[in-house]
């Protein structure tokens, strides 16, 4: 079966290629009914922060992720690490190097010099240890194969060879007895029973370096392959750059409580972005995860566009329970809250709306309390011409005992043509007076929203 697992390093927030990196591992072990799981890569405890830890789960909870069994965290199998490295060591496929820092950084100041690149010799390699003084400290580092190349047959990059002589005999045990990043992931995948590692393309160096590791173990005790390896574009940003805070790459939970994006949303634009099938534009979970293969993964960088996610929103919005919206949009609102009437106003609310605030801000008015208050434009609507024909529209109104969308229009067009003017010389002022703004949903939307009493306390309080 297809075990996937997404691995992050708790260093920051959940950011946007993570979510895509996770979404991609999680599709595809959905697709093939395995298993998706998480662990924690907390192994750098300086930089590891429990912040980050929660910020990372509820992110994946929020995008709707579930795993298949708890996270493991890195940092708890170090004695594990070892035991593998150990292991390496006895059959011969790793080494004790006994060179100091110093003797190291000798030897990288001259490799400098001589503009070679700078990698380890190998000067222990073949070096018999009781050379070595006694109790001295050492690393214990990999036997890289020598001569020759590796190529991997990555699902998304195609063949990949890397030439052997370009791998150095690379650490992992510390001289403290700690593993190293590159023997840890190898360790863990392997325990976890990873098939498929599916990750970033900054990784896909880091592979050449860790199959190695595979191929001895394998070779010492059986039960190592290779896993199949899916190194996914990184992406960049609508310019082509790499993708930074500039670009709008920002943590998930910032999508969630500063730009109002629906999970839906994210979910779907992080599955187009860097997979494709056809033109489909809105594609739920179930066919996700029925159509998702890393046969659609591109091999190029997707670009990040925020103009489209925030369309997207959009469409997502439109469709959204009006409930749920409600309870989304209320906590960004200001005043006492009626979620029973925000939800009742929202089919006229989102139908602009590409945003949870922009619903809030569309909403705003429903809440206030007079006086309300007025933006400058609206002020400017209420004039003395403006506050005459609000008392023309007033009195029309106060006659009207239907409070219908249908009844205010028919009797603020006829007003109007009685004064001889078009509807919007009526609307406008009518607007600034209910709502304090120039911009809402359609005006006999907010009238019969407002009620009967309310919406004329507004229209009074304004009219001459
Ligand atoms: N912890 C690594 C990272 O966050 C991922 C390692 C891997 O996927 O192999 O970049």
């Amino acid at each position: 079966t297809v075990v996937t697992r997404f691995a992050p390093s708790p260093t920051g927030f959940l950011h946007i290629g993570g979510a895509r990196t996770a979404l991609f591992n999680w599709l595809y072990a959905r697709h093939h009914g395995g298993k998706a799981l998480l662990r924690i890569e907390d192994t750098d405890k300086k930089r590891s922060t429990q912040e980050a830890i929660d910020a990372i789960l509820d992110g994946l909870k929020w995008m709707g992720l579930d795993y298949d069994d708890e996270p493991t965290f890195q940092s708890a199998q170090a004695g594990r690490h070892a035991e593998i490295a150990n292991a390496l060591l006895d059959a011969g496929y790793a080494y004790k190097c006994f060179a100091t820092p110093e003797e190291l950084e000798e030897m990288r100041a001259e490799q400098r010099a001589n503009k070679q690149p700078m990698r380890y010799d190998g000067r222990w390699r073949d070096r018999d240890p009781s050379e070595a003084p006694e109790g001295a400290p050492f690393t214990v580092r990999l036997k890289t194969p020598q001569g020759g190349e590796t190529t991997i047959q990555d699902k998304v990059q195609g063949a990949v060879s890397v030439k052997n002589d370009e791998l150095d005999d690379y650490i992992i045990l510390r001289a403290d007895g700690t593993p190293t990043y590159m023997l840890a992931v190898v360790v863990d995948d392997h325990d976890m029973g990873v098939t498929h590692v599916i990750r970033g393309d900054d990784h896909l160096n880091n592979a050449f370096r860790q199959l190695p590791i595979y191929r001895a173990m394998d070779a010492v005790e059986g039960g190592w392959p290779d896993p199949v390896y899916a190194h996914i574009p990184l992406i960049h940003g609508s310019d082509g750059a790499k993708l930074s805070k500039r670009h709008g790459a920002l943590g998930v939970e910032a999508y969630r409580d500063e730009m109002g994006i629906l999970p839906d949303a994210l979910f779907n634009y992080l599955l187009r972005l860097g997979w494709g099938h056809g033109d489909r534009e809105e594609i739920t979970r179930a066919e996700a995860i029925k159509l998702f293969d890393l046969a659609g993964v591109g091999k190029s960088p997707s670009r990040f566009d925020i103009k489209k996610l925030e369309n997207l929103n959009g469409h997502y919005i439109r469709e959204a329970d009006d409930a749920m919206l409600a309870s989304l949009a209320a906590p960004y609102i200001s005043g006492d809250v009626d979620l029973d009437l925000l939800t009742k106003a929202m089919p006229v609310l989102k139908t602009r709306a590409k945003s949870i605030h922009e619903i809030a801000e569309g909403a705003g008015f429903l809440f206030a309390k007079l006086p309300l208050e007025m933006t400058d434009k609206a002020a400017n609507l209420l004039d003395d011409d403006g506050r005459a024909r609000l008392s023309s529209v007033s009195d029309a109104l106060k006659r009207e005992n239907d409070w219908t969308i249908e009844a205010l229009e028919a009797t603020t067009k006829s007003l109007a043509e009685e004064l001889g003017l078009g509807l919007g010389k009526l609307a406008q002022p009518m607007r600034a007076a209910l709502t304090g703004t120039t911009t809402s949903p359609g005006i006999f939307d907010v009238l019969v929203l407002l009620g009967r009493e309310e919406a004329l306390a507004r229209l009074d309080a304004q009219a001459a």
